[in-house]
Parts: structure tokens; C-alpha cells; sequence
């Protein structure tokens, strides 16, 4: 990692007062090895704060990063590699991101941060025998963007229940290798997410199609996030 002229004290505040890291395509090209990574202030941010013209205050490039460089940008880059993220630094929870900056700029964020993952090979680590750790972040801004509604059936628990709710399963289970990037996750409601592991469906990435043991095929309805998905390598 080089940095621009900026002490780590510097960075440290800077970073503190940025939230995302965007990638807004087309203006920006898409994050490649070696490329910069900006973390830069939300557009309304920066001119609550005045700062609206002001220079990009600092830069993180990522042709290598040294571990104690990890250490330092670790806790902050939330929606890459943050698997414990600080509370004090979510201006915006997760959960609010769509309903806070719109869709466009949570999927940007999304795909930002399955750059990241892929790029950096994030470890995987287990909780117990069968759990990995999962990026909670990535869940949650997927959600968000969905407005918990099941990617499946259209399912939305708010307007009967007065609570949103939807969980996300990977489509290439954790445990058999799949990784944590939204190209691998679907939000789906309870029903589903049951149906689909006691069936062990299967879903067809073409035709983004679960399809069941006994021919039952179900399209997703609502598949933004897979459509719009720049390609990864590892998928
Ligand atoms: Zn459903
Ligand atoms: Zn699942």
C-alpha cells in the first residue's frame, strides 16, 4: 500500500469522517490489482461539510498491502474486509444503506467490496465445525438494497407484520467452498430458505433459476444484483 503524503494520523481522521468505497460505474473504471481504491466522502457529506470542492484528502493503493497496513485500514474498509466492523464508524448502518444513498450507489459498494474479497483472497475462518464466518455487512446492504423483499417469491413481512424480514442463504453453500460475494448470495424469505436446504436445489446461474428434485423450477423475480454483477473469477 503507498499512501499520498498523509501521516497515519491523518489517515486515521480521514478515514474515520469517509464512508464508502464507490466505485461508481461508468465514470470510474472497475477495481483491478494495483489499483487505486478511494475512499472518498459521500456527495451530501462532503457538502454538509463545506468540502464539496475540496481535494481527494488522501488515497490507499493496493499494489501490496504490508500487514501492518492491514492493520491500520482493516476495521475501516466496511464493506470489503471488515468482519467485525466498527459500530462508531457506521454513519449509516447497513441495513439502511439502499433506503440512505438509493440502490445504485449500495450495488456499486456491493461490487466494490466482492473486488476486494476476490482480489485479497480473504481467509476463511470457522466459528465452529460447521459455521464460517460470514461478512455481515454484505448480507445486510443485500437485504438492504432488496428492501427485504425474497428474491424468489417477492415475499415483503412488512406490510402484514410491521417488521422487514429476509435472510440470505449462499447459493454455493460456505462449507463446499462457495465464497462470501454477492455473487454468491441470495435474499430470500424463511419459507425458502428452508425449502431450498432440505431439497438441496439447485440453481441454475444461467437462467438464475432454483430448480428442485422434483422438476419444480422457480426463477428469481426480483435478480438485480446478479444481472448487473460485473464477472469474477472465482465464480
Ligand atoms: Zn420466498
Ligand atoms: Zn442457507
Amino acid at each position: 500500500m503507498r499512501r499520498l503524503n498523509v501521516r497515519p494520523a491523518q489517515i486515521d481522521e480521514c478515514i474515520q469522517k469517509s464512508m464508502f468505497a464507490f466505485s461508481v460505474r461508468p465514470q470510474n473504471p472497475e477495481l483491478q490489482p494495483g489499483e487505486l481504491l478511494l475512499l472518498q466522502l459521500v456527495k451530501a457529506e462532503a457538502a454538509r461539510l463545506g468540502k464539496l470542492h475540496s481535494r481527494i484528502d488522501f488515497a490507499l493503493v493496493f499494489d501490496h498491502i504490508e500487514p501492518r497496513d492491514e492493520r491500520l485500514i482493516l476495521p475501516y474498509i466496511q464493506w470489503s474486509l471488515a468482519e467485525v466492523p466498527k459500530p462508531t464508524l457506521q454513519y449509516v448502518p447497513a441495513s439502511q444503506v439502499a433506503q440512505k444513498f438509493g440502490q445504485e450507489l449500495t450495488l456499486s459498494a456491493i461490487y466494490n467490496h466482492d473486488r476486494i474479497a476476490v482480489l485479497h483472497a480473504v481467509p476463511r475462518r470457522m466459528v465452529s465445525v460447521e459455521e464460517f464466518v460470514r461478512n455481515q455487512y454484505l448480507a445486510d446492504s443485500l437485504k438492504s438494497y432488496y428492501e427485504n423483499r425474497c428474491q424468489i417469491c417477492g415475499k415483503d413481512f412488512y406490510p402484514d407484520y410491521g417488521v422487514a424480514y429476509s435472510e440470505t442463504h449462499h447459493v454455493q453453500y460456505l462449507a463446499r467452498g462457495g465464497p462470501d460475494i454477492s455473487g454468491n448470495i441470495v435474499v430470500i424469505c424463511p419459507n425458502h430458505h428452508r425449502i431450498i436446504h432440505a431439497t438441496d436445489a439447485r440453481f441454475d446461474r444461467q437462467s438464475l433459476t432454483y430448480e428442485y428434485p422434483n422438476g419444480l423450477r422457480e426463477p428469481l423475480i426480483l435478480p438485480d444484483h446478479f444481472v448487473k454483477a460485473p464477472q469474477l473469477s472465482t465464480l
